[in-house]
């Protein structure tokens, strides 16, 4: 079989409705981390109704589960996203910011990805029945990407056993491989203290906010010591109250501490962890210290990634007129407000990317080999986590880039699928890559 020349038109015939109407209908419920409930059944049903059986092996996790298909070895692992933002609502197709009443949107385009994955595994599904071709497909639904790591817990209940090698895609304004992410330990400091009548009696209280600003003084003084590409950055989550005449006893800050490879970030964030502590010490207050998840940094296996590459330049979508006048509408409020063609069609076929951003897939690329690329779905230069991503999530480029990544998803498996010793050295480049990956000194 002769992969690159694969006819996909019959296969976007029979699936495209299904799936861009799954897409849609995942942009319209906006569940976010946790909450996936109509979005995870719908795609459950649709991957039942085309003959994948069901489980769910975590009470813990209601909204992941597995789909499998096939038989045998190898076992092929699609990771798929349906989770929203909170706070990124939009209109549909607006090019201007237009919030809906719903509290969250797809300003990361999970409704594609999760969609896109879909994609991949009916394609390969028709393809694998057509040729006789032995192997399992597993579609595992991942709940909570965003600001929750939910494949960390995914890993911790089982998911992910026995698999050989796994893939997932993610939409952006720009198409290549995406194997670059830093790890990230969120984690709460919540500070504790004695509160007082701020002018009668402060000798007595102990105050929880004055910790927490210590805290992120000493904080901003470590980024000196610290190496050039980590990054820090805190929320307030609970200022200690409205009273200025009141000394807070609670105040809580989030953390998300993050660098390239997940054994410097630990580190960074026992730095972190000390400084709380020591800022308990100077105020008389107590810390509790919370790790809300942990995302690894991404783990490169760069024989699946060459095979992204072949496939990424044959399908990187080309896109129409019509579908250039509506993305440039979007260009003044991205990151590329000069960009002078509308999308980015010429993807990068560079071995590495730096994307500066986390994502959980890190931390299935550190106990199986595993890559993951980026399709052009969006007007040059919009930026993820941007209500410009959600707006234009329902969009005919946005459906073109997620049928994209289908094609792309399937085509990477029948190589392994079909190639003698293709999948060896796939698992060869994931032992050597997990014994090159040791932290900095
Ligand atoms: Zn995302």
């Amino acid at each position: 079989m002769n992969i690159s020349k694969i006819d996909y038109t019959s296969l976007i015939e029979k699936y495209q409705s299904l799936i861009i109407s799954a897409a849609d209908s995942i942009w319209e419920f906006a569940e976010t981390a946790f909450q996936e409930h109509r979005s995870s059944s719908l795609l459950k049903s649709i991957l039942e109704e085309q003959g994948f059986s069901i489980s769910a092996p975590s009470e813990k996790l209601p909204t992941a589960f597995t789909a499998r298909w096939g038989y045998g070895r190898p076992i092929l692992g699609f990771l798929g996203e349906y989770d929203a933002l909170p706070g990124l609502s939009q209109k549909a197709d607006i090019a201007a910011p237009a919030p809906t009443s719903s509290s969250a949107g797809h300003g990361c385009g999970h409704n594609l990805l999760g969609c896109g994955v879909l994609a991949g595994v009916l394609f390969l599904k028709d393809i694998m029945e057509q040729e006789k071709l032995p192997g399992t497909i597993l579609y595992f639904g991942c709940p909570a990407e965003e600001n929750a790591a939910g494949k960390a817990f995914m890993i911790e209940e089982g998911f992910f056993k026995d698999v050989d090698a796994a893939f997932s895609w993610h939409p952006h304004y720009q198409s290549g491989i995406f194997n670059q992410a830093l790890a990230n330990h969120r984690v709460y400091y919540t500070f504790h203290g004695t509160s007082a009548h701020a002018s009668q009696s402060p000798h007595l209280g102990r105050s929880a906010l004055d910790a927490c600003e210590l805290m992120n003084v000493g904080v901003n003084y470590l980024r000196e010591h610290m190496i050039d590409e980590a990054r820090v950055h805190y929320a307030y989550t609970d200022a200690g109250g409205t009273a200025p005449n009141i000394i807070p006893s609670r105040a809580q800050v989030f953390y998300a501490v993050r660098a390239p490879k997940s054994e410097d970030a630990r580190l960074l964030r026992e730095r972190v962890d000390d400084i709380a502590r020591g800022a308990a010490l100077m105020t008389g207050t107590s810390v509790d210290i919370e790790t809300a998840c942990v995302y690894d940094s991404f783990l490169p296996n760069p024989v699946l990634d060459q095979l992204v590459l072949k496939y990424l330049k044959l399908y990187t979508p080309v896109h129409s007129p019509g579908e250039e006048a509506y993305a440039r509408d979007f260009l003044s409020y991205g990151n590329l407000p000069e960009a002078d063609r509308a999308f980015d069609d010429i993807p990068d076929l560079s071995i590495t990317r730096k994307t500066g951003i986390s994502t959980d897939v890190g931390n299935v690329s550190q106990i199986l080999p595993c890559t993951a690329f980026m399709v052009c779905c969006y007007a040059n230069g919009s930026p993820l986590h941007h209500w410009t991503v959600t707006a234009q999530g329902k969009s005919s480029a946005a459906h073109k880039g997620m049928l994209a990544a289908g094609k792309i998803l399937s085509s990477c498996a029948l190589e392994l699928l079909t190639e003698p010793g293709l999948l060896l050295q796939v698992q060869k480049a994931f032992h050597k890559a997990k014994g090159i990956y040791t932290a900095a000194p």
